[in-house]
């Protein structure tokens, strides 16, 4: 029975309640009046239930569709502006007991090499990070509780954020480590961790269980309760996350914004990020097999009705998807990417053969300078701000400004500064020509007068190289 208070994960991710929403949805997909009412209360932009939401995604009127396209991006710019933040993972490990059939790290795939990084090895990736720029790292690591424990990643976070090489740093570290206990996720808020990161893969149980045969991961309960354990251990910021691919769309997209109700119900804050990753290519993964796999016109449309039903959200698009899927969808609702990243074991500094320990085949390969010019000439900002969680902006603190659009007045500057910060360190000249155009072009629309005349003076110290790391 559905009751999105429940803790029970099949309780608030209820099989019966996603089918009828998603006849719902058939039944009014091309219901005008039905729809209409949906986008009038979308555009109070405080969100929509999966039931309303499924109605948007579900529609084929294509005037219709174009209305949930030009809201999805209103929503994007009034809530977060026209700044996009970077980050990079960091893959750890690759040994893992579990036996998820769609990626190559399961234990029983021999074809790779399995690589674990000694803290030494960190630091090396960690400094060519940050010779690249990057300040927000995402962690990854197998499941393994001989070769990664929690005392292997609590160590890995502590050396990386004590590198401080040059002018680079890295100020804030997410983690993507498998469910855990309340007992771990304390201590992973005691290190200091920016957003813990759980993918749910699929939200439909019969499918969970069959791409998951072994390993712990395969109890589904224990896999979905996860972010309810994280929060009691204090973490305040998760983020969500599907494999779009696995089971069809239109279920994944429904149970994605039950689980949302269901964190904002219960822990009073929804996710701080949601993730729209598909199944692409891998060492022993056979796409064939993922039938339900989806073309670019439904994942745009998927993005943008994310965006309209959780408003509030930060949204992440990786390395997965190519230069052209990423450029459409950032207008749509997108605030966060990844580049120059490598996803494999030790990626960043091995000359040579990187990619033998690859979780996936990155699509999109261009250096990270290439995408921070891209996105200046999209007219994007380029944003490396880790400010929030510095400054104590974390859970119903962040969501609060968030919802009421404020959040909007530490973005926009804090964009600008740490894009002053790039191109000063890092950028090619080409890049550091055009950002600079951008941020002289974009210092106006900070309204508040004293908090320009701040950002100005800040971004001349950057400038001049006696001052870093200024934020609001
Ligand atoms: S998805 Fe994660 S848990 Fe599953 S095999 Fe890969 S690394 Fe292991
Ligand atoms: S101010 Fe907060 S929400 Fe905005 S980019 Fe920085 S960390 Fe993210």
């Amino acid at each position: 029975m559905y009751n999105k208070n429940s803790m029970k994960a099949e309780e608030f991710i209820d099989h019966s309640e996603i089918l009828e929403s998603l006849a719902y949805a058939d039944e009014n997909k091309n219901n005008v009046k039905v729809i209409d009412d949906i986008l009038k209360k979308a555009r109070e932009m405080k969100g929509l239930d999966h039931r309303e939401a499924s109605v948007l995604l579900a529609c084929d009127i294509p005037e219709k569709n174009e209305e949930i396209y030009k809201l999805a991006k209103k929503i994007k710019e009034d809530f977060y502006g026209n700044r996009i933040v970077l980050f990079a993972p960091l893959y750890l490990s690759n040994y893992c007991i579990n036996g998820c059939t769609y990626c190559p790290y399961h234990g029983k795939n021999t074809h790779i090499p399995r690589v674990k990084l000694t803290q030494e090895q960190i630091r090396d990736e960690v400094i060519a990070l940050q010779d690249m720029g990057h300040k927000r790292l995402a962690i990854e690591a197998g499941e393994h509780p001989k070769y990664n424990p929690i005392e292997y990643i609590l160590e890995s976070i502590d050396t990386i954020y004590s590198i401080k090489h040059k002018n680079g740093a890295i100020r804030r570290v997410n983690v993507n480590i498998a469910a855990t206990t309340v007992e771990n996720y304390k201590k992973l808020h005691d290190a200091a961790i920016g957003t813990y990161i759980l993918f749910q893969e699929t939200y439909h149980k019969e499918s969970y269980e069959a791409l998951h045969p072994t390993g712990p991961k395969s109890d589904y309960a224990y896999h979905t309760e996860a972010m309810d354990r994280a929060m009691a251990g204090g973490i305040d910021d998760v983020g969500l996350g599907v494999l779009f691919g696995l089971d069809k769309y239109r279920y994944e997209f429904a149970g994605l914004l039950m689980h949302a109700e269901h964190l904002e119900a219960v822990q009073g804050v929804g996710p701080h990020t949601i993730s729209v990753p598909r199944v692409c290519p891998a060492d022993d993964i056979d796409l064939n097999e993922f039938t339900n796999s989806i073309d670019d016109d439904t994942f745009a449309k998927l993005v943008a009705c994310i965006r309209i039903a959780v408003p509030y959200t930060g949204m992440i698009v990786s390395t997965r998807e190519s230069q052209k899927s990423r450029e459409r969808v950032l207008d749509l609702g997108i605030s966060q990417i990844s580049g120059g990243s490598r996803t494999s074991v030790g990626g960043y500094t091995k000359e040579i053969r990187p990619e033998d320990t690859v979780q996936f085949d990155v699509s999109d390969t261009r250096s990270l300078d290439e995408v921070i010019h891209w996105l200046i000439n999209l007219n994007y900002i380029p944003s490396f701000c880790t400010a929030c969680y510095r400054e104590g902006r974390t859970g119903d603190r962040f969501m609060a400004l968030c919802k009421s659009k404020q959040i909007l007045n530490c973005c926009h500057p804090n964009a600008l500064m740490t894009l002053q910060e790039y191109l000063s360190d890092y950028a090619s000249p080409e890049t550091r020509a055009a950002g600079e155009k951008l941020i002289e072009a974009n210092i106006p629309a900070v309204s508040n007068e004293k908090v320009r005349g701040l950002l100005i003076d800040h971004l001349n110290h950057i400038k001049a190289g006696d001052g870093r790391d200024f934020r609001f």
